[in-house]
């Protein structure tokens, strides 16, 4: 199977109360680990891909890698670029294969968000590549969440339908209290956000800053809304701790596969009970 845009899955979700992940690649390894979760589970899902990562791998092995995996397992998998910066990026990622793309421009004026978003969906629907908007300012990793986040950054409601309705993004990543990174306490997610905007607008809301979220606080989010969920950070985490385990055992290896194995496996598993969570399961 072809890589598929993301309209090929978040309708069906989004109508049934479930949530499709997006779990991004960081190297090889994490591409089989996530592919083979969702082989196992039969679940639809969402290759994120960084600036930073486009730069760590390289944009023609990010796509033929994602291609492999979409040939491999017959899955419905999107390849998506995670907060594109720029038109131009974005224009860049869809001519070399990218089925969806994420154009970010929650750091420019309400207005100059809307020209600009609307321009990337207009390219890429032409290419039958989706495309996610982002509303609102998601928080970093330095953020202290135990401290309820300044309503200055979460998106507005009104603001995210109307939004909505000017760009036609396939789906809207709003600013609702989550933050990338790990958390130091819990984060405090305004669900009413979710509803009020899920309610008004056709396509789902999208979920950043999904690691490390409690598993109820993940169900509820979905109840209100949300149909795409984004997963990073608990994969590096998972594959980090896996390799510092085999390291710390033994000095002496030096073969990459004796740690990269347990790291692979390690992935699978966070993987695995995301997309249960999530509901995905059988969506494929
Ligand atoms: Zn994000």
């Amino acid at each position: 199977m072809a890589l598929v845009s993301m309209n090929e899955f978040l309708p069906k979700a989004k109508a049934n109360k479930y949530a499709v992940g997006q779990f991004n690649m960081n190297n090889l390894e994490f591409a089989q680990a996530i592919v083979d979760a969702a082989m196992e589970l039969n679940s639809p899902f969402i290759y994120g891909v960084s600036e930073g990562a486009l730069k760590y791998m390289g944009i023609e092995f990010t796509v033929a890698i994602a291609e492999a995996a979409a040939k491999k397992s017959g899955l419905p998998i999107a390849l998506h670029l995670d907060h594109g910066s720029s038109f131009e990026v974005a224009m860049k990622c869809i001519r070399a294969g990218f089925s969806s793309v994420m154009f970010d421009g929650s750091h420019y004026s309400f207005e100059e968000n809307i020209r600009l978003t609307k321009e990337v969906v207009k390219a890429a629907r032409a290419m039958g590549v989706s495309v996610e908007g982002e509303l609102g300012t998601i928080g970093g990793v330095e953020d202290d969440i135990s401290v309820d986040e300044e309503h200055a950054n979460l998106a507005k409601p009104e603001e995210a339908i109307r939004f909505y309705e000017e760009t036609g993004v396939d789906c809207l990543a709003i600013a609702v209290g989550t933050a990338h990174g790990m958390y130091a306490g819990e984060p405090n997610i305004h669900f009413d956000i979710i509803e009020a905007v899920s309610k008004a607008i056709p396509v789902p809301v999208v979920l950043h800053g999904g690691s490390g979220v409690p598993d109820e606080m993940i169900r509820k989010s979905i109840a209100a809304g949300v149909g795409k969920i984004n997963v990073n950070t608990e994969n590096q985490v998972a594959c980090t701790d896996a390799i510092r385990e085999v390291l710390n055992k033994d000095a002496k290896v030096y073969d990459p596969r004796k740690y990269l194995t347990p790291a692979r496996k390690a992935m699978v598993e966070v993987v695995k009970s995301k997309i249960q969570l999530f509901g995905s399961s059988n969506q494929a």
